[in-house]
């Protein structure tokens, strides 16, 4: 589930109670503010969480078809294909699937392999006559050139490999300074005679286990203002550059800056040819955060021992005799982010010219600054694993038991940074929009919280929302038969590709679990995830497409309703 833009924020219920909570823009940067915001808002008129639909009133599980070519296909789902697809997409080669970026592009070509062994027709752009799997949109990268970006000896030999980065990208120009070294500690470097030198100062810590992905997000934010008040001091005591060691970056800092600043490997990907939304709120000298052995590397050159006590007073003012050099060269490159279609042609010469889509974004947030990787196992590998083994499953159907209406299999890209890739496809649908009768959109599928236990799955939209459809309330009735009870999950109503479909007012159901500890941070990792549920999950939804393509009638929207199962009009 992403961050995302203004435009969004615009369409925000005025309800939402946060928005006036002043602390809230004390702790964030403005621009930041408005991001997390973004992420939490649609007050929920019930606890989010609280289990809802039970069986039917009378108490009946619908009874679901066991033989014949359906069921057959459904049984291919399972949870050991879904865990290979997720333990592919979520593994370190595929770099955290960061939009535009090599890792994103290799996640498209493992879906449009996929679709193509499968015999699915291609239904992305077309290009010289021919339609492909992918359709693109224009993205810029702006970044730091990871072989001209570091910590370096006077002879040029690299001393740091990772690092968080604080040096404006915005500019074109290479960061260059060099001098000797010289410990701080945790002393203000304010009050040190750093004239000509390099500062390396104590990182700050959080002091504070974050109870909840808001808290965390702020503890991030809280520590890359801190860092930024050290550089200030520093460039106060006359130094030319800022290096903060420590022994292991906490997640938090390190989610803080994925989300607002670029360093090797990590550029900010901006939509369009714009520029990055984040890249000059950095102190007048380059300043550099790194951990674990980077940090060890650095100190040797102090002549300090890397285990050794940094908070002892003897070592304050202990110089390197070396000359090192802080070295960070900005660029941007203008790029294709990829979303991939496939179709599967419906039997019904007239029904067929009318689409179920079923969706999932591929992409998340990419390298860590210490050199690892946000696998982003939760989000989404486990909805791509989903859509993959449902395409595998409809392509199974033959004949009489294809479905009557066409399926899409839509995977975007751009999520994480605000909806881009179904707001593109939604703008420059490559099926007529209004011929797209429901969207099934899965994100977040393989965790479980106290609100969403493993018996559960969050839905939206539910009967309390006013775009509740016939299509929700069909996964509320047949959930019990996947033993899956419903949560509320309209908190995420605005927050995943389906928006832009029912934005269009198309009907949709959308899948997901929590804001589970993980989220959004590198320990969403594919070990944790819960593939039995997924498993569940993915055969519910396929169900429901299945029969959405075969009824009569088109899925529709009936509004706010008393309960899960009214019958509205
Ligand atoms: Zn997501």
């Amino acid at each position: 589930m992403p961050k995302c833009k203004d435009a969004q924020l615009a369409r925000m219920p005025s309800g939402a109670k946060f928005m006036n909570a002043p602390s809230l823009f004390s702790t964030f940067p403005r621009g930041i503010a408005r991001i997390v915001l973004a992420t939490m808002v649609v007050v929920p008129s019930v606890a989010q969480g609280q289990v809802e639909a039970p069986p039917k009133p009378d108490g009946s599980k619908p009874t679901l078809a066991s033989i014949g070519p359906m069921p057959t296909a459904r049984a291919t789902i399972t949870a050991a294909d879904l865990k290979t697809h997720a333990m592919t997409l979520a593994s370190d080669e595929y770099e955290g699937r960061l939009t535009g970026t090599a890792g994103q592009l290799k996640a498209a070509e493992y879906f449009r392999k996929h679709f193509e062994s499968l015999g699915l027709e291609p239904w992305g752009d077309t290009v010289g006559g021919k339609r492909g799997y992918e359709q693109t949109y224009e993205v810029r990268a702006t970044g730091l050139v990871p072989e001209q970006t570091g910590i370096f000896d006077a002879a040029g030999k690299r001393i740091c490999e990772y690092g968080a980065w604080f040096v404006n990208t915005r500019k074109k120009q290479e960061v260059k300074v060099q001098g000797r070294l010289v410990w701080c500690g945790s002393t203000n470097p304010r009050e040190m005679a750093l004239q000509g030198a390099i500062a390396v100062c104590v990182m700050p810590e959080s002091d504070r286990e974050p109870r909840s992905t808001m808290a965390a997000f702020g503890e991030g934010f809280r520590l890359m203002a801190e860092v930024r008040a050290i550089a200030k001091n520093a460039d106060a005591g006359g130094a030319r550059g800022c290096i903060l060691v420590s022994k292991e970056l906490s997640v938090s800092f390190l989610s803080a800056a994925n989300m607002s600043t670029s360093y090797p490997g990590k550029p900010q990907i901006a939509r369009g040819r714009g520029r990055p939304m984040f890249g000059d709120q950095v102190p007048k000298v380059p300043t550099v955060a790194v951990d674990g052995k980077d940090a060890a590397a650095l100190l040797k050159v102090l002549g300090i021992d890397g285990l050794s006590d940094w908070s002892d007073e003897q070592l304050v003012g202990k110089k390197s005799k070396a000359q090192v050099r802080i070295k960070a060269k900005p660029y941007s490159e203008d790029l294709d982010a990829k979303n991939i279609v496939a179709v599967l042609e419906g039997r019904d010469p007239k029904l067929k010219n009318e689409l179920v889509v079923f969706s999932c974004h591929m992409d998340h947030l990419g390298l860590t600054a210490n050199g690892g990787v946000f696998n982003g196992a939760d989000d989404n590998a486990s909805g791509s694993s989903t859509v993959l083994e449902i395409a595998e499953a409809f392509s199974k159907l033959e004949g009489d038991a294809r479905p009557r209406r066409s399926i899409m299999f839509l995977a975007v890209s751009g999520e994480e940074l605000g909806l881009w890739g179904s707001e593109h496809f939604a703008s420059h649908p490559t099926w007529p929009i209004d011929k797209i009768v429901a969207d099934i959109n899965m994100d977040m599928l393989g965790r479980s919280t106290d609100k969403v236990p493993s018996d559960s799955v969050a839905l939206t939209p539910t009967f309390r929302n006013k775009d509740y459809s016939t299509l929700a309330r069909r996964a509320a009735e047949l959930g019990a038969s996947f033993d899956l009870k419903m949560t509320n999950g309209d908190k995420f109503y605005q927050r995943s590709d389906h928006w832009n479909f029912a934005k269009e007012g198309i009907p949709v159901v959308f899948f997901c679990d929590d804001e589970h500890a993980d989220y959004h941070m590198p320990s969403d990792t594919p070990e944790k995830l819960e593939y039995d549920k997924i498993e569940r999950i993915a055969r519910l939804a396929f169900t429901i497409g299945y029969e959405v393509a075969n009824d009569d009638a088109r899925p529709k929207q009936i509004g706010k309703q008393e309960d899960w199962f009214s019958e509205g009009h």
